[in-house]
Parts: structure tokens; sequence; C-alpha cells
């Protein structure tokens, strides 16, 4: 675990030799605010931060960023903007550069981004000429247009602020923007180094390469398993390879082409995708991604917003990526119309039915919610913590919440069709 000090050692040594100048205070208050642009090309269905303006493009508050001022070729202040993304300084007219590092602290919790694991800063800056007869002025500034470290700047920005949304006070948190993961995967969550990575991914079909980083689904969906993985529990998975129907290893495989990823999934990793029947540990992990994703985006009161980043086989044919849909109340029972038939075995699950049904128990089923702490409490207290089958989850969640909050995950699990 890497400590938020590191940062400033990191900006100190950085700044040496030069003189840090704050004592020449005079009449002209500058303050300076700042934004992340974000750039995503998977907004679809109205999706959008937050505040559902049909865009591509748009700019979260860099509060808590990490910034320097230099003025006029001094570093005269350095630290953590505001909670509005703001900082103020009184040295007077002069050229300023304001630079911003893509790395937020709030006090408790911290979120690093560097474009690898060499964890090299990448910084942003802008200059501005600031004279005497501007007196007190606010002066916005906007940063990273059209950079993906500026995207999961802004992630990062909004998610450590969103009580809802699972981020853990001590927790440090970091992501790889330009790098695959040590596996090769294009894009993950990496419980052994415990970041982040959003690399490039080569078509099957070589129809284009594609960067993780423009893709806010994708990097909702691996920030998910992050946030799962730092909570004291949560689903996991990752064996998919061992059930019969995943991939091109499909021998003895008598599901249909609905429950299967190949072979139509070529954008993406074609082991597990949306509809793919799974072990249930691995369809709720990845379902719980789709769901974080789908959470990290809307605000509770507005519909569930998503854009899936896989082909999707329906009605004989293949939807192509960005798929966009709203997570809504009506059950997909995904699994229960097209997977359960033949190729037995039970605890089973679809990623797209645990989607919904984390989704609505989190924000819509009932009113005894469940938080993403709640979430992972249910895994914790149950005997297979992550592995665990849908009985022992459903047992641990009443035992965890005796009541109607409890009881709430059995009926959803009914309604939502997991309860395989
Ligand atoms: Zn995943």
């Amino acid at each position: 675990m890497k400590c938020v000090l590191q940062l400033a050692m990191t900006v100190g040594i950085a700044a040496a030799g030069l003189t840090l100048d704050v004592g020449k205070a005079e009449a002209q208050t500058y303050r300076f605010c700042n934004l992340w642009d974000f750039t995503w090309q998977d907004d679809w269905a109205a999706q959008d931060y937050l505040t559902h303006v049909p865009s591509t493009v748009g700019s979260q508050t860099a509060h808590y960023s990490w910034y320097n001022i230099v003025k006029d070729g001094t570093l005269i202040d350095y630290g953590w903007l505001d909670s509005e993304g703001c900082v103020e300084t009184t040295a007077g007219p002069g050229s300023y550069l304001l630079r911003l590092y893509p790395a937020v602290y709030d006090g408790a919790k911290s979120f690093f981004i560097y474009p690898n694991d060499q964890e090299q800063w990448q910084t942003f800056e802008v200059t501005r000429q600031m004279n005497a007869t501007q007196g007190h002025i606010t002066q916005y500034n906007r940063f990273g247009s059209s950079n993906g470290l500026a995207n999961m700047a802004a992630v990062a920005a909004h998610g450590v602020t969103r009580p809802e949304l699972g981020f853990q006070s001590g927790e440090h948190y970091v992501a790889y923007t330009y790098q695959n993961c040590p596996g090769g995967a294009a894009a993950c969550y990496h419980p052994g180094t415990e970041a982040m990575y959003l690399g490039e991914h080569i078509r099957a079909d070589n129809f284009a390469t594609q960067r993780r980083i423009w893709q806010k689904s994708i990097v909702g969906h691996e920030l998910g398993h992050m946030i799962s993985s730092r909570l004291a529990g949560g689903p996991s998975g990752g064996n998919y390879t061992s059930e019969n129907c995943i991939g091109e290893n499909d021998d003895g495989c008598t599901l249909p082409q609905e429950c299967q990823c190949y072979p139509h999934v070529k954008s993406s990793n074609g082991a597990h995708c949306l509809q793919s029947r799974e072990f249930l540990s691995d369809a709720a992990q990845e379902g719980f991604g789709h769901f974080y994703a789908t959470a990290l985006y809307n605000a509770p009161n507005q519909p569930g917003a998503f854009a899936y980043y896989k082909e999707f086989w329906t009605y004989g044919g293949t939807i192509f990526p960005p798929f966009p849909y709203e997570v809504g109340l009506t059950p997909v029972g995904w699994l229960e119309a097209f997977c359960l038939e033949n190729d037995g075995g039970s605890d089973r699950g679809t990623e797209v039915d645990w989607q919904w049904f984390f989704y609505n128990l989190n924000r819509v089923f009932n009113s005894s919610n469940y938080s993403m702490e709640d979430f992972a409490a249910v895994y914790a207290n149950s005997p297979g913590a992550g592995w665990s089958s849908w009985s022992e989850l459903a047992d641990s969640a009443a035992a965890t919440f005796p009541g109607i909050k409890g009881a709430s995950w059995q009926t959803a699990g009914d309604l939502y069709g997991v309860n395989h």
C-alpha cells in the first residue's frame, strides 16, 4: 500500500532547486478553479456523468487533485485543490502556470493515475497572465481534453466523493491507463498489484485497435472489480475456462449460442460475456462489474443507462458494441430463458441477470437497499466468501440483515433469476 506522502515527496523532489516564495501578499487575489475534461467513445442512451446530458465529452470538478502553481518561473504553491477544485493565491500580478496531476486525495481516500506501472507522473499545464487591474477574480481552467488520464482522473474525482460508490477511508487506489494487464488482457483489475489496467486490444477480426481508456463502461467495470476487492468481501471468479461452453473450448457444450460468447464476441475477451452461462461466482463477479459501471455514471434517482462493450447475440444475429440499454425493474431472466435446459450443473448464472440483481437491490428494490458495503458483508459472512453458492449467499444475507432486508436478497434472487 502506497502512502499519500509519497506524492508530496515526489513533488517536493521535483521542486528542489526552485524557490518557495509565498510571502509577497498584495491586493490582488486570484482564485484558480479547475476541471478535468473527459472524452468517451461509448456514451449512449443518454448515459452521462450523473447529468444525463447526451454527449461524449464533459467536465468534472477537479476537486482534491494535486496542483502546482508556478509564478514567473518560481514554484510558489502546491497541494491538494479544495472541495470545489479551487486554490487561491495573493502573490500578485504575473505569469501563472497551473500544473495538475492526475491524483486525487480527499483526506481519507486517494486515487493515483499513471500512464503505466513505471508510475511516472504525466501532468497537465495551463498558463495564465494575471494583471494588476483584475483584482479579486476567479479563473477557470480545463485540463486534459482528449487525454485518457484525464478520463480516469474525472472518474477518480467523482468516485471518492460519492459515498454510495464504495470507496473506503484509508484505501489507496491505482490505475494504469495505457498498459495491458500483467497477464496480457486489455483491461482488468489485478489482485497481485492491486491496480486496474486499461490497455489496448487488437480485435480478432482486425477491425481496429481499441484503447480501453476511451470506453467508460470498461473503466467503470474494472473499477467495480477494484472496489469489490477492497471491500471486506465481494464476488470472486475468473475460472471461466472450466465451464464447458466458454470460448472455443466448447467440447460437450449443448447450450445455444445465446448462452455462449463464441463465435460472435470478437471485439474483446471471448472467455466470458454478458450472456454466457458461467459458474455462479464468475457471473456474480462480472455482473457486479457491470452493475458498478451503471451505478458510477447514473445518479440514484436516474434510470440505469449502460452501454455494453462486447458483441451480443440475440434473435439469430449480432448486436455490435457499444450496446446501450437501461437496467430496470423488469427482470431479464436470461439464464432461465435460454440456458437452463441443457448442459446441467447447479450454481450457474449469467452476467446480465446478476447486473440486474445487484442494481435493483442497490437502488430501487425496496426501502432497505443494499449498499456496496452491505454486499460485501453478505459475501464476507458466507462460508464460501467470494466463491459462495446461491444458498450460502441467501443464508448469509438473512443472517447478516435480519428482517425484510435480509429476506429481500432471496426475493430479488427469485425475481431476477440468479437463484440457480
Ligand atoms: Zn470483469
